[in-house]
């Protein structure tokens, strides 16, 4: 049984070590349109339609971009789209906290340094091929294009967790391929990388090896639209960001997986393989930030055994962790899939009991207590009458 004082967030490895730090330059605004004079509109432009940003690759949401069109003055609006994005994007690195702009402008560079000297082994895998990555039943079910035919390859396995089959062996194989040549590459090239998280000491962050639009293509067209199906009450609006990762579990490497939360509204976990025993994940479920390490219920309780190319489902905040790996090597692609706006909209509210088990309870709770409030009262208030009745009854006589 899990230990609940154990529990974590997981997040973003902030500790991986970076390559010499240099001093931040303030970022230079764009050739052509230049800084001086130009401010923002003090009312958004309601007749301007903003463009969608969601193609490009940018270090804030692409959303963002589009909001903040409607505030440019009007020799940026008209100027062209790339000097538009540099201008907005200047603008929102000058205007975040020093240490945001700083982890951000070191992280480009990290990745700019790993991109120019890595040499891919499968090109073909970096870009989505529906059609070689993803196993036939998967297909099938897409090609329906209803809600109905994605739910007939989903199994509930338990309340909030949804297993299918994901990637075909030949994808798996190629991707596990990857990595490997990934890793060699690392120790052979002597580069200190960051790891996926706070929790995992092994394995790679895809996005930092090129995987970056291939993965987001994977969520907008695929994982968010079936989130929106499957877990109405967080993808209402769509998946916009995303960390996409491989861990590695077995001999030398992790060993196992502690009980934690992760950083996402919905989280994707596809064994790739390779041959192995243990690594179960346990779930114990669902929980909002104030009630993370709150008591199980047995309802809750659901344990299940990975098998490569199967997919499991999940919200991030499903309590979980993964058993020991006790034989062989384990490795799993994770895909942590993040809304915006459902993260602004949670600043505002206070009951999550349409998603958190222990709100749902505590409102449960409240709810008896208040029926049973009620219905003491009206006990009393027919006693009351009855002893007045009774009262008038017995002068009368
Ligand atoms: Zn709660």
């Amino acid at each position: 049984m899990c230990n609940l004082s154990r529990l974590r967030s997981m997040a973003l490895d902030s500790s991986g070590k970076q390559p010499e730090q240099q001093q931040q330059q303030p970022p230079r605004a764009s050739p052509g349109i230049g800084e001086a004079g130009l401010k923002l509109r003090k009312t958004p432009n309601e007749e301007h339609e903003p463009d969608s940003y969601e193609d490009l690759q940018l270090d804030f949401s692409p959303v963002l971009f589009s909001s903040l069109e409607r505030y440019l003055p009007e020799q940026v609006l008209n100027s062209t789209r790339r000097d538009r994005v540099r201008f907005m994007r200047d603008l929102l690195l000058r205007y975040s906290p020093d240490s945001e702009r700083i982890r951000i402008q070191r992280h480009r560079e990290y990745r700019e340094k790993i991109l120019s000297s890595y040499q891919r082994l499968h090109v073909e895998i970096y870009s989505l091929d529906p059609g070689s990555f993803f196993a036939p039943s998967f297909l099938n079910a897409l090609h329906q294009k209803s809600e109905q035919g994605l739910r007939s390859i989903m199994v509930q396995t338990s309340p909030g967790i949804f297993t299918f089959e994901m990637l075909n062996p030949r994808f798996c194989q190629m991707l596990l391929a990857e990595v490997e040549h990934m890793e060699k590459w690392v120790y052979d090239s002597r580069t200190t990388i960051m790891r996926p998280n706070t929790l995992n000491k092994f394995g790679v962050v895809l996005d930092d090896f090129g995987f970056e639009s291939m993965l987001k293509k994977l969520v907008d067209e695929f994982i968010s639209p079936i989130s929106q199906v499957l877990f109405p009450e967080v993808c209402g609006t769509a998946l916009d960001s995303h960390h996409g990762f491989i861990v590695e579990y077995g001999k030398d490497r992790d060993a196992d997986l502690g009980f934690h939360v992760d950083d996402s509204e919905v989280s994707l976990n596809v064994c790739l393989g390779k041959q192995f025993s243990g690594g179960d994940l346990y779930f114990r479920g669902v929980r909002c930030d104030n009630h993370v390490n709150s008591e199980i219920s047995d309802k809750e309780i659901y344990d299940y055994s990975h098998v490569p190319g199967q997919a499991v489902l999940h919200r991030g905040r499903h309590r979980h962790g993964a058993r020991a790996t006790t034989e062989g090597h384990r490795v799993n692609l994770i895909l942590w899939c993040r809304s915006s706006s459902f993260r602004e909209m949670k600043n505002y509210q206070k009951d999550f009991s349409g998603w958190c088990g222990e709100c749902r309870r505590v409102k449960l709770e409240r709810q008896k207590s208040s029926i049973e409030a009620t219905k003491q009262a009206l006990i009393k208030i027919g006693a009351e009458k009855s002893l007045v009745e009774l009262a008038s009854k017995s002068s009368a006589d």
